[in-house]
C-alpha cells in the first residue's frame, strides 16, 4: 500500500504542479473577496448543483453521482486505510454512525450504478446532439462503474467472511450481494475479498492520476472553480487597466488570466452552452464548447513546451517564462485555435453562462480577443469600422450629429436636465432613442406616460453621450472608457440619484459597470420596472382594449443578464383584452435577437439569421404581436417581419407603446 500510494500520489502531484504553474503563468486575477458570497455560491451551486435540478434527467443524473461521489470518498479513504490495518475505520465509525454510514453508502452506490447505466445508455443510443460522445466518456462510465462494483462485491465477500460482523444488514446491498457467495469455499471468497481490495484502491488511484488529461478534470476543479467564479451580474465586464501595460486584450494563452485558465481545466465538454447558443444555432462557426475545449488544448501545448524547458516552474509569469513562451512554435489563438469569424459572431447573449454547470464565463474570454484584435491589431469588421467612427466622433454609432441628439423630441413636453438643475429620474435615452427613428416613437411614448403618471423626470439632451455599451462589447475598451467617465460627470453635476431608462444595454452599462468607473450611489431602474410600479401606485390606469394575442420576447440584457423578467409581463397583464402567449424558449431560455455584443453594427452574412430565428418562434404562437422592452431587439424583431413577409400578421412593439395605447 505504501508504494502505491507513494507512486500514484508522486505522480499526481507532479501533474497538478504542472497545472498550477501553467495558472502561474497567466495573468493576475483578484478572487480574494466576498468571502461569504463565494461560500454562499459555493454551498448552492457547487454542493447543491442549483444549475442541474434545472434539468430533469441528465442534470439529476448528474446530481446523484456528485452527491454518490461525496458518500463514497469516505469509504475509499476507509478502503486505503485499510491497507495499513484490515479494521481500520474513520474516527467515530466504530459505532452506530458506521451503520448509518452503510445503510447511506449502499444506498448512495446503487444510484451511482444507475445514473451511470442511463449516462452510458443516453451515450450510446439516445445520442443527444449536444454531448461530445467520445469513447474516453464511455470508457470512464466503465471506469467508475467497476470502482463502485468492486467495493460492493469486496464488501459483500467481506460480510461472508464475517457473519459475526455489525454491518449485516446496514451495509444493505452487499448484505444482498454476500449471498452469490453462499456456496463458496471460504478460500474462495477470501481471494475475491483480496482481489476486489486491491482492485479497487489501484482503480482508484489510477483514475486520481488520470483525471488531469481529460474532460473529468473536473471532478477535481469544478468545486474551486465555483467558489471563485464572478461575483457579478452575468453580462459584466470587468475593468481593464491601460496604466504600465504594452498588449491589451487575450491574443496567446498566457494572456488570459489564471482564472480563465481554470475554466478550461473544468470545462466538461458537457455542450449545454452551445445547445442554444444562437450563432451556433443559425450555423455561425462559433460554438462557446469548442471555444473552451481549443483552448484547453492550446494551453496544455504550451505546459508541454514549459515542462520541457523545465525552467517556468517557480517562475510564474516572468520575464524567464515569458521569453520562453515567446520562442514556442505553435499555432495563433485567433485565426487557428480559434476561428477569428467565431469571435465576432458572439451576441453575448449569456446563454451560455447561465447554462454552464461550472460556472465558465466565455463572455469575458471573447471580449478579450476582440479587445486583442481591435486594440492591438486594428481588426475591425468592415461595417462596424462606421459604427466606431460615430461613436468616436459623434458618441453615437450611427454617426449622426451629436448636437441633434435631443432632436427627437420636438413640441413634446419633456424637460432638460440643464432648465430644472435637478429631477427625481434622469431618463437616459440612449442612442436608438435618440437617433433611430422607430425606437424615437417608444422614447415619445414613454415620455408621455411618465408626463401622464406626474413624474419628476428630465433628459440630458445634447449632454448626454452613448453609454459605452457597442465600444465595450466590441472590444474598443480605450474608446468606452473615454466615453464612459463624460456621462459619470455629467450625472454628478446634476447629482443623479435615480436614473429610468428604457434600454436594457444603457440599464446594465449604468447600474453594473459605471461604478467600476467612479458612479456611486445611483439606482438605475428600467422602464418596465418603473412602468409596473406606476400603474401598481394608481398612477397610470390600464383600460381593456382590443382582442389580441401578444407574446413577449425577453432581452438577453434585462432576462439572463439582470434577472428582470416579470416587470414586462407584468405590464402586458393588466391591460384587459390581451392574452399572453409565451414562446418555447423564454426567460432564462430566451433565444436573442442577434444584436447583442455589438452584432447590432455588424453584417450577418453566414448562416440564417438570429432574427428570423427568433420571429419564426412567435408567429408560431399564433400572437398577433411580438413586445419587447428593448430597443435593439425592436429593431431586429421589427426588421425580421418585414424581411419574412409577416407583416400583415404579426407586428413588434415596447411595451411602453402598447400601455399608452391602452392608458384610461
Ligand atoms: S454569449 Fe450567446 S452568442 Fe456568445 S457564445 Fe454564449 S451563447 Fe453564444
Ligand atoms: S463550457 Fe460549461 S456548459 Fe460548455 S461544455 Fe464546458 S462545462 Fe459544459
Amino acid at each position: 500500500m505504501t508504494i502505491l500510494l507513494f507512486c500514484s500520489l508522486s505522480l499526481f502531484a507532479g501533474t497538478m504542479a504542472d497545472r498550477y504553474w501553467l495558472m502561474r503563468a497567466g495573468e493576475s486575477d483578484n478572487r480574494n473577496d466576498r468571502f461569504s458570497d463565494r461560500m454562499k455560491a459555493l454551498m448552492s451551486i457547487g454542493f447543491g448543483q442549483k444549475r442541474l435540478l434545472y434539468e430533469p434527467g441528465a442534470g439529476w443524473m448528474h446530481v446523484g453521482i456528485f452527491a454518490g461521489f461525496l458518500v463514497v470518498s469516505l469509504r475509499t479513504i476507509t478502503l486505503l486505510g485499510r491497507g495499513y490495518d484490515p479494521h481500520f475505520n474513520l474516527p467515530f465509525f466504530d459505532g452506530p454512525l458506521g451503520l448509518i454510514y452503510a445503510v447511506v453508502k449502499d444506498s448512495f452506490a446503487l444510484i451511482i450504478l444507475l445514473a451511470l447505466i442511463f449516462a452510458l445508455y443516453r451515450r450510446l443510443f439516445v445520442k443527444p446532439e449536444r454531448l461530445h460522445l467520445s469513447g474516453e466518456a464511455n470508457f470512464i462510465i466503465i471506469w467508475i462503474a467497476s470502482l463502485i462494483a468492486s467495493d460492493l462485491l469486496g464488501d459483500a465477500a467481506a460480510l461472508r467472511l464475517n457473519p459475526a460482523s455489525h454491518e449485516h444488514g446496514f451495509a444493505w446491498l452487499s448484505t444482498l450481494l454476500s449471498g452469490m457467495f453462499a456456496s463458496s469455499e471460504t478460500d474462495q471468497v477470501q481471494i475475491w475479498s483480496n482481489v476486489m481490495f486491491w482492485f479497487h484502491n489501484i482503480a482508484v488511484l489510477a483514475f486520481l492520476n488520470f483525471l488531469p488529461f481529460g474532460k473529468h478534470f473536473h471532478v477535481l476543479t469544478a468545486l474551486p472553480a465555483v467558489f471563485l467564479r464572478r461575483l457579478t451580474p452575468g453580462g459584466v465586464l470587468e475593468k481593464m487597466e491601460f496604466e504600465g501595460r504594452e498588449s491589451f486584450g487575450v491574443g496567446k494563452i498566457e494572456d488570459f488570466s489564471w482564472r480563465r485558465i481554470l475554466d478550461m481545466y473544468t470545462c466538461t465538454e458537457c455542450g449545454r452552452c452551445t445547445e442554444m447558443c444562437p450563432a451556433y444555432v443559425t450555423g455561425k462557426p462559433l460554438s462557446p464548447r469548442s471555444i473552451i475545449v481549443n483552448e484547453r488544448d492550446q494551453a496544455y501545448h504550451l505546459a508541454d513546451h514549459l515542462t520541457a524547458v523545465g525552467k517556468l516552474k517557480g517562475a510564474g509569469k516572468t520575464a524567464v517564462a515569458s521569453t520562453l513562451i515567446e520562442g514556442q512554435d505553435r499555432p495563433a489563438l485567433i485565426g487557428e485555435v480559434n476561428d477569428e469569424e467565431a469571435i465576432w459572431a458572439c451576441t453575448t447573449c449569456g446563454y451560455c453562462q447561465t447554462h454552464c454547470p461550472v460556472m465558465i464565463d466565455h463572455i469575458p474570454n471573447i471580449v478579450d480577443q476582440r479587445r486583442h484584435l481591435v486594440m492591438m491589431e486594428a481588426k475591425v469588421p468592415g461595417i462596424l469600422q462606421n459604427a466606431l467612427k460615430g461613436l468616436e466622433n459623434n458618441s453615437n454609432p450611427w454617426n449622426v450629429a451629436a448636437a441633434g441628439r435631443e432632436d427627437w423630441i420636438g413640441d413634446l413636453e419633456v424637460p432638460r436636465m440643464r432648465d430644472k438643475g435637478q429631477a427625481d429620474y434622469l431618463l437616459f435615452v440612449g442612442c436608438a432613442g435618440s437617433y433611430d427613428s422607430r425606437n424615437v416613437d417608444v422614447m415619445k411614448a414613454l415620455c408621455q406616460l411618465l408626463n401622464e403618471a406626474g413624474v419628476d423626470y428630465a433628459v440630458l439632451g445634447t449632454e448626454e453621450g452613448c453609454c459605452g455599451d457597442p465600444a465595450r462589447r466590441v472590444g474598443h475598451e480605450y474608446l468606452f472608457q473615454m466615453q464612459a467617465p463624460q456621462n459619470i460627470t455629467t450625472f454628478q453635476k446634476y447629482k443623479v440619484g435615480k436614473v429610468v431608462t428604457a434600454c436594457p444595454h444603457c440599464f446594465n452599462m449604468i447600474a453594473n459597470e459605471y461604478p467600476d468607473f467612479g458612479l456611486e450611489n445611483v439606482d438605475v431602474i428600467h422602464h418596465s420596472e418603473l412602468l409596473s410600479e406606476l400603474v401598481d401606485q394608481g398612477k397610470l390606469k390600464l383600460k381593456g382594449g382590443e382582442k389580441t394575442k401578444v407574446t413577449f420576447h425577453d432581452s438577453c440584457y434585462l432576462g439572463r443578464h439582470n434577472d428582470i423578467y416579470e416587470a414586462p409581463r407584468k405590464v402586458l397583464s393588466g391591460i384587459g383584452g390581451i392574452e399572453q402567449v409565451e414562446m418555447d424558449r423564454n426567460r432564462r431560455e430566451g433565444f436573442c435577437c442577434g444584436a447583442g455584443g455589438g452584432r447590432m453594427f455588424m453584417e450577418e452574412d453566414i448562416g440564417t439569421r438570429i432574427n428570423h430565428n427568433r420571429i419564426d418562434e412567435a408567429a408560431n404562437t399564433g400572437a398577433d404581436e411580438v413586445c419587447t422592452a428593448c430597443p435593439f431587439c425592436l429593431t431586429m424583431l421589427g426588421d425580421a417581419i418585414k424581411e419574412t413577409d409577416r407583416s400583415e400578421k404579426l407586428r413588434a412593439r415596447d411595451i411602453a407603446e402598447v400601455m399608452l395605447e391602452n392608458l384610461e
